[in-house]
């Protein structure tokens, strides 16, 4: 796998949940934690399957691995044993007949994405819709469409310009979000008043081969909702006004959880959607309170608001996605949305409100685990009593074997085995939705995650109470 320059570590402007240390301590230790997930994906065969439905091929193993190619390098006989299934083109996968999982770029493991994506594409496809987003102001152009090209099994390409960027008054966002390398790498950044911003917005992100584009998105402000209302759907509109034939354009709207909590801030903004049915696909990212990093959000205020965003769009049709949830936007299937998406650092699992943590020198990165039984990420010190539980099931994605044999820890063999492991979560919520639909399908993962769960022996730290939480809203 080529293994670009890292483009700075601007990319982690945002991620400020994960790093309390210093920048430089985060980027030695990848590095030197590399090497376990390199040595796995060295020793990976290099593999070829045929696609249904096509005359392509997926790359399962090696340096290409996910992407689809029209045949296998000379010499190298694609795998007779199994086969893809087809991919699915945009406008079927929005349509929603399976979970569509969004996989975000960030600035950790990027290179290792493509290979756990043709995995989940090649093992689960039948049951979910595999997608990519990456950010504009993450990364330089090429880094974004060569990423897209990697990832060519995702049925919905995503490059999010990130505009709420701007609204560091509305939102609660680090101190410099928009420094002298976010605006190399998204230029229109600098000047939303320019009369041909808005083409700026849509160009960039076509630029890098996004399938599907997203207006703005700027901040919706629950201080002086009507106006900011207004504002962000003239905006959408013009967007709208501005797309070709054949683009796709989704309403991206960036929200406080203010705005879901309840109230009549909460049916003005539904009320709304409603009313500008021009938008049949919905790209909504909510910024709520900072949890524990990795643990999802407790706050059944919120998660009711999320739940009635998500019948409403269910309802009426329309493709909700929600970037940036994690397992919080997994829950959100169960209510009509579409898709959510999820990246391998704390900050791709929610938009956390930003607040300033004291960094402790030589502090380690967390070493944590995602567990699907009990739909919560454990730190790897507390995996013991739940391994050694009766009715324990193992993981049997292909990177735990390599992640339990590996000193020390490997964050990005953990990192794929949780996208992995979320991804299945996804999938099974279609397979299971014969009998009730994905509500009871969600339903019953839930129960019997709390069910499993209350028996183990578990700090305080890593007990999964939002079971209790979810259980109650399902
Ligand atoms: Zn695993």
């Amino acid at each position: 796998m080529a293994h670009e320059e890292p483009d700075s570590m601007s990319e982690d402007s945002l991620d400020w949940l994960e790093h309390e240390g210093s920048l430089a301590e985060v980027v030695d230790e990848e590095r030197m934690q590399d090497a376990a997930a390199n040595a796995w994906l060295a020793a990976e065969e290099e593999k070829y399957v045929a696609i249904n439905d096509s005359d392509s091929y997926l790359a399962v193993g090696g340096a290409e691995a996910g992407s689809v190619v029209a045949a296998p390098p000379a010499g190298l006989a694609p795998t007779g044993t199994s086969r893809a299934p087809a991919i699915t083109g945009r406008d079927v996968a929005l349509a929603g007949g399976r979970p569509i999982y969004l996989v975000h770029r960030g600035a950790r493991y990027a290179n290792f994405l493509p290979v756990v994506m043709g995995d989940l594409h090649h093992k689960k496809g039948n049951s979910l819709t595999v997608g990519a987003i990456a950010n504009l102001p993450s990364a330089k152009a090429q880094t974004t469409s060569g990423f897209f090209r990697q990832t060519s099994v995702a049925a919905l390409r995503i490059a999010d310009p990130q505009c709420y960027r701007l609204d560091d008054k509305v939102l609660r966002l680090p101190p410099k979000t928009i420094g002298p390398q976010v605006l190399k790498y998204a230029p229109y950044l600098a000047d939303p008043e320019d009369s041909d911003w808005l083409r700026q917005v849509l160009d960039a992100q076509r630029a890098v081969g996004a399938n599907i584009l997203l207006t703005p998105g700027r901040a919706l402000n629950p201080d002086d909702p009507q106006r900011s209302l207004d504002a962000a759907f003239q905006e959408a509109d013009r967007a709208l006004a501005l797309s070709e034939r054949g683009e796709r354009v989704a309403l991206n709207l960036t929200i406080p959880s203010r705005w879901l909590a309840g109230g009549a801030l909460r049916n003005r903004l539904l009320d709304e959607i409603l009313e500008q049915d021009q938008f049949d696909v919905l790209y909504v990212r909510i910024q709520w309170a900072a949890t524990k990093a990795f643990a999802p959000t407790e706050d059944s205020d919120l998660l009711m608001g999320i739940r009635r965003l998500a019948n409403l769009c269910g309802d009426e049709g329309r493709a909700l996605l929600l970037p940036q949830t994690g397992i919080t936007g997994w829950l959100a299937l169960a209510h009509g949305a579409t898709g959510y998406g999820l990246g391998v650092s704390g900050s791709e699992q929610c938009f956390a409100e930003f607040a300033f943590r004291r960094g402790r020198p030589g502090q380690q990165q967390a070493e944590r685990y995602f567990e699907k039984q009990i739909l919560h990420t454990l730190d790897r010190s507390a995996l013991d009593p739940v391994q050694s539980a009766p009715g324990y099931l193992s993981c049997d994605c292909s990177y735990c074997p390599a992640l339990f044999d590996s000193q020390p820890w490997s964050q990005p063999l953990a990192a794929l085995h949780h996208i992995f492991a979320m991804g299945a979560l996804t999938a099974k919520v279609h397979e299971d939705s014969m009998r009730g639909g994905r509500h009871a399908a969600v339903r019953r993962i839930v129960s019997s995650a709390k069910r499993w769960s209350s028996g183990l022996q578990l700090g305080s730290d890593d007990v999964p109470r939002h079971l209790a939480v979810w259980d109650q809203a399902l």
